[in-house]
């Protein structure tokens, strides 16, 4: 897609500060963190989001969450985390391709406001 922020910084047009990559998806920090460790996930083949997601491109979900659980041992995240993929307006989705959220190093809230 050639309009989609997460594409463009997936490509490297955009920079950003990368914290794990392979065939399938892209992981980097976040510009606007909301927890002292705050990073994204993406698969690199664009979906707009979680409701895009069919029996037949999931397979990439699955590798995401086992990706995080490895860097959340990488990077030391032993008191937890959270993983959250927003979508659509209520859902809080500002960027139209599919990423997940991966929070840590305080005590979230829960339920989310
Ligand atoms: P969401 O609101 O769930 O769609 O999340 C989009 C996230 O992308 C937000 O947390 C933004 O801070 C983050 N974001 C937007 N632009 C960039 C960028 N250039 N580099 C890293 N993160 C970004
Ligand atoms: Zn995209």
């Amino acid at each position: 897609m050639s309009d989609c922020l997460f594409c463009k910084i997936i490509a490297g047009e955009i920079p950003s500060k990368k914290v794990y990559e392979d065939d399938l998806c892209y992981a980097f920090y976040d510009i606007d963190p909301q927890a002292p460790t705050h990073f994204l996930v993406v698969p690199k083949a664009h979906l707009s989001g979680p409701d895009a997601v069919t029996d037949e491109n999931s397979a990439v979900v699955g590798h995401i969450y086992a990706v995080i659980a490895r860097l959340s041992k990488e990077l030391g995240l032993e008191n937890g985390y959270r993983v959250v993929a927003n979508c659509g307006k209520d859902g809080g989705q500002t960027v139209g391709h599919l990423h997940f959220h991966v929070l840590a190093g305080r005590s979230l809230a829960w339920p989310p406001g």
